[in-house]
């Protein structure tokens, strides 16, 4: 039995390759218990920024008063989510409302950062004018595969204030570049790190066709 379901991984794979931010803390798993080693089981340790890859920010990250990863609504994360591809650039001409009201999830296509084991120089934004066409679409969640929602070099992360000002949360770090646009069914849940400005996510999409024709569980 095929229990796919159709789901599309768009998470980062998270290993010593995987590019991150310059001077922050970057991913490392090793083994502190071994089999090889005479112990009874594996037992491996993580260490790692929590804005390596696919990652979730709280707005503790950008705002002292923001509310930390743990608090945050489980509900933003899951459900219906729309792919707008924004690879020619013309963010006023894709964000148009008739497609930001399709799902309350946006999801933004670049292609911008197509090598994980290479950190971006430049990266393009959405313009900080746009979040209220979001929020009046009743856009919860926007989603980029950037590192940032906010020009590299951003000091003053007009657009990460700007979502938040709107209630908006973030996911970055996606891996859309072969997701066509489109309706999807979208899971990227949050670890429960308390006190923390944001979680690595598994990112997970799937076609709303591919929901609508997929038969019940077995007893349902
Ligand atoms: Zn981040």
């Amino acid at each position: 039995m095929d229990l796919s379901h159709n789901w599309r991984d768009i998470t980062r794979p998270m290993s010593q390759k995987l590019a991150t931010w310059p001077g922050d803390v970057p991913f490392e798993f090793q083994l502190g218990w071994a089999i090889a080693h005479g112990a009874t089981v594996n037992v491996g340790a993580i260490r790692t920024s929590v804005h390596s890859g696919t990652h979730c920010d709280a707005p503790f990250h950008f705002a002292s008063d923001g509310p930390t990863v743990e608090t945050l609504d489980v509900s933003v994360w899951l459900g219906a989510a729309t792919v707008i591809d924004v690879r020619d650039g013309d963010w006023d001409a894709a964000l148009q409302p008739a497609q930001l009201r399709r799902a309350p999830r946006v999801l933004i296509r670049t292609d911008a950062w197509r090598d994980s084991g290479q950190f971006p120089t430049q990266i393009p934004a959405l313009p900080p004018e746009l979040v209220p066409c979001l929020a009046t679409a009743g856009v919860v969640l926007y989603g980029i595969d950037l590192p940032s929602v906010d020009p590299l070099d951003s000091k003053t992360l007009a657009v990460h204030h700007a979502l938040r000002a709107a209630n908006i949360q973030i996911l970055e770090g996606l891996d859309l570049h072969d997701i066509p646009e489109g309706a999807y069914e979208l899971i990227a849940l949050p670890l429960k790190l308390v006190g923390a400005d944001g979680s690595p996510v598994r990112a997970v999409l799937r076609a709303m066709d591919a929901v609508a024709t997929t038969p019940p569980p077995e007893g349902a």
